[in-house]
């Protein structure tokens, strides 16, 4: 045996019980109760800690290309290992086409480039920005891809579709099987609303979140799930961040539509005024950060097991990058970190504060994503045969977050200051320790392009 974990407490998204765990060839051996003599090379003492299946991200972004130059300050190198660091094990990023380019070729030329360099596992989902490539989709199945994005905004930066298009690849996603992710904001009201503040001046880091109101999040959505409901497809919304988004999906479900939903960290923890101040400017991400009710709206979502999902949107950039201050709200890149910091985050806000169960958590962060991206039963649990992506948590450990405890490029935190009390403290990729004590032990690109099953219909 590679390795036996003793007299941990396994959570899966079902229960919590005090076993053992062997480990052998990258897989989950055998789990036993009691004592048993067993041969392994490695062994740990898990008493008093909890082993959950490893974090799946699936909505990340790393090494991203933004406003046509900026890089973001992560390469898939660096931001792999960072999520290896908060119990990640496996993260799904996108290829976003180019339009008017074949999304084929585009997937290809991302994975060569993340290949090389991840620390974890790793997946892409296709970004589509127009119609023209659909015949390709089969190809994409073919390689793995099995999930496909749109967005409904961001025309000036060549990435929404239009209705038209947008209900052509609905029906085309019908066909194939795949699910559809989208990022929903009314375009045109995000257009218009920035450049009717900006002609009068108003152009603090605030001024972003005023120029995205409810409405542009929950019109678009409930577009889509209107789109959804015409052509029967499996469809995801990526990071709600209001209450009136909530409440779509939880009607939608309602009416047995096949919608699922994801929030992030941010949209929990942090509202609107974090865009005041001197620092507010590197808070800037879309949709924006929201109201207390929104937060509290979210939660009871997340309570009510409405939202399937917690994922990061993980997308960092230096200070610098974002102007430094001195930039208008509508020039500053989007996006903040999170990878490293999401567990002890929710496992502070859901478990210590809100009571939820350690079921829940697992599922939120990672039986969930598994189902849902078509990884499961590989990943996401703790059954016989499944990879050995492994985390093992204490749950008393207690962490001030800043920028100089975690390990990101970057040199800011958006929730510096916050106190948690858990943190993880071995991360195990297919049965290789990567992360002990603190320390990076493992290979660092021992990482693998995770083929994902079809999950539609
Ligand atoms: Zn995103």
């Amino acid at each position: 045996m590679d390795l036996l974990i003793k007299e941990g407490t396994l959570v899966d998204s079902t229960r919590s019980y005090q076993a053992n765990i062997c480990i052998d060839q990258g897989k989950i051996h055998s789990i036993f109760e009691g004592s048993k003599q067993i041969q392994a090379d490695k062994v740990i003492n898990a008493k008093d800690l909890l082993i959950f299946p490893g974090v799946i991200d699936s909505h990340v972004h790393f090494q991203l290309q933004d406003l046509g130059k900026i890089i973001s300050s992560d390469t898939f190198a660096s931001g792999t290992h960072a999520a290896a660091f908060g119990g990640v094990t496996t993260v799904i990023d996108f290829a976003d086409q180019t339009r008017g380019e074949s999304p084929y070729k585009g997937f290809l030329d991302r994975k060569k480039n993340a290949d090389k360099q991840v620390a974890i596992d790793y997946s892409l989902h296709v970004s589509l920005t127009d119609t023209d490539f659909l015949d390709e989709i089969p190809l994409l199945i073919k390689e793995g891809v099995t999930s496909f994005k749109f967005f409904t905004s961001y025309s000036w930066r060549n990435l929404s579709l239009d209705d038209f298009d947008l209900i052509k690849l609905f029906q085309e996603m019908q066909k194939n099987r795949c699910l559809l992710m989208g990022h929903c904001e009314n375009d045109i009201l995000v257009l218009k609303g920035r450049q009717s503040l900006v002609k009068r001046g108003k152009t603090d880091p605030i001024y972003h979140a005023y120029s995205r109101p409810h409405i542009v999040e929950e019109e678009a959505i409930q577009r889509v799930i209107l789109f959804a409901k015409k052509t029967g497809i499996k469809l995801h919304i990526a990071h709600i961040t209001t209450k009136e988004g909530g409440e779509l999906l939880a009607n939608a479900k309602l009416q047995g539509l096949k919608v699922t939903g994801e929030t992030c960290p941010h949209y929990l923890l942090l509202n609107e005024g974090a865009y005041n101040g001197p620092k507010g400017y590197l808070n800037i991400m879309s949709p924006p950060l929201r109201h207390t009710k929104d937060q509290q709206g979210l939660l009871d979502y997340i309570k009510d097991k409405i939202i399937d999902q917690i994922v990061t949107d993980h997308c960092e950039f230096s200070r610098e990058s974002k102007g430094s201050g001195n930039l208008p709200f509508e020039k500053i890149v989007n996006g903040i970190p999170g990878i490293e910091t999401s567990l002890p985050l929710m496992h502070d806000l859901l478990i210590n504060k809100l009571n939820l169960s350690y079921s829940q958590l697992v599922n939120l962060m990672s039986t969930q994503p598994a189902k849902l991206f078509g990884l499961y039963p590989k990943k996401g649990s703790l059954e016989i045969g499944a990879d050995a992506d492994l985390i093992i948590f204490d749950p008393t450990l207690k962490r001030l977050i800043s920028p100089e405890i975690l390990h990101y490029n970057i040199d800011w935190n958006p929730f510096e200051g916050i106190k948690v009390v858990g943190w993880p403290i071995v991360t195990i990729l297919r049965g290789k320790i990567l992360v002990e004590n603190g320390e990076f032990i493992g290979p660092s690109n021992y990482g693998q392009f995770q083929k994902r099953n079809l999950v539609g219909k």
